[in-house]
């Protein structure tokens, strides 16, 4: 089921909770709304599933208008946040759940059901705890109820609301592995709500990036994460040191240093910040042209990459640098060793034409 959102607004009272939102999903994918809090993530959730209805636009899927239709005949599953799970039934009857409240007509037999919960909580790796009742589950057992229970009536659109966030890194992350590998087995059309980037990058066949309302960037977890297209996506999706300066000439220039912008070729002397990504931060132990200096003020040694914190003396600021332990060993670095540093990839925005 392929999912059309096309120019949805939403307000609440005098608030712009969405603004022009637009964004085609084909059939069998999985995307991720990303974006902080308060950013409209879960009221554009709503309005896909019919539960909130949008002031202006339209929501399809496979190119029929979702406008009329109830949230039931949307066909539908949903997993929250917050265990929506029955406390007082059985994981085996919260599974069943929605297949035994339908009308009788399309109710399957008492046995179908129990085949199909059974199947279901194999998937889910719960077959044994059938018969437990949730307050004895833990909380990845408990999401891992709720998305047997939303997949039991065989929706087409699969809807998924921070679902592993109330839990801890290390199931969190077990969790989505899992997520993707029931997406590849099923590929059932989902939304999968996030707030954090490491998960949206890990598990999301594309990303949505929303903040205040808006869409800031829609693109693979590749494309919004070694090209943002805003300062706000730079930002969101990891770290970033910021060169502060003037762009004229192909060349941010602040003090002594000039380092090369390729494609910047629009703009004629105007404030600019560059934007560069810790591992995209080059190190020499000579001076060279077009470098910045810096001397090193703290060393974290820890895995395959090691972090470096520099401190340009020029501004009294702090940059972060990743190196793989390799070139760490090979530049022989210890704390306080003058350094000169040049960005591998930079990209500058003007902050007249953003708000930073
Ligand atoms: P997210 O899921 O990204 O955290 P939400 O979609 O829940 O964001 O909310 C977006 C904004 O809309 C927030 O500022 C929130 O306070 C506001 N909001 C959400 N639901 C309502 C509502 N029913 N009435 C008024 N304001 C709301
Ligand atoms: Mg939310």
């Amino acid at each position: 089921m392929s999912i059309h959102i096309h120019n949805v607004s939403k307000k609440y009272g005098s608030f712009q909770a969405l603004e022009d939102i637009s964004v085609d999903i084909q059939s069998g994918e999985l995307v991720a709304l990303l974006g902080p809090s308060g950013s409209g993530k879960t009221s554009l959730l709503r309005v896909i599933a019919g539960l909130e209805s949008s002031d202006v636009g339209e929501i399809l899927f496979d190119g029929q208008s979702m406008t009329e239709r109830h949230p039931k005949e949307r066909n539908v599953g949903f997993v929250f946040q917050h265990y929506a799970l029955f406390r007082h039934m059985t994981v085996f009857d919260n599974v069943a759940y929605g297949l035994k409240v339908r009308p009788r007509k399309t109710r399957p037999s008492k046995q179908d059901i129990k085949t199909k919960v059974m199947e279901l909580l194999q998937l889910v790796k719960l077959e044994n705890f059938a018969n437990r009742y949730p307050t004895q589950l833990s909380g990845g057992q408990r999401q891992r109820v709720a998305l047997a229970r939303a997949l039991a009536v065989e929706p087409k659109v699969l809807l998924l609301d921070e679902p592993f966030g109330a839990l801890d890194a290390k199931v969190r992350k077990e969790l989505r592995r899992w997520l993707r590998k029931l997406h590849d087995e099923f590929h059932i059309t989902s939304i999968f709500v996030t707030h954090d980037q490491e998960e949206a990058l890990d598990v999301a066949d594309r990303i949505v990036v929303m903040n205040n309302g808006k869409i800031e960037q829609i693109g693979s977890p590749d494309e919004v994460y070694t090209n943002p297209k805003s300062p706000f996506v730079y930002d969101f999706l990891g770290n970033v040191n910021l060169f502060k300066g003037r762009l004229a000439n192909g060349k941010l220039m602040h003090g002594e240093f000039a380092l090369d912008v390729p494609d910047s070729h629009t703009h004629t002397d105007d404030n600019a910040i560059g934007y560069v990504r810790p591992h995209d931060i080059h190190i020499e132990k000579t001076n060279m042209p077009g470098t910045v200096p810096a001397k090193i003020s703290h060393i974290h040694l820890l895995g395959p990459i090691v972090q470096i914190e520099l401190r340009r003396e020029d501004l009294d600021e702090f940059l972060e640098a990743e190196l793989t332990k390799e070139q760490f060993f090979q530049l022989q670095l210890t704390i306080g060793d003058q350094v000169y540093i040049k960005p591998k990839q930079l990209k500058v925005f003007i902050p007249e034409d953003y708000s930073i």
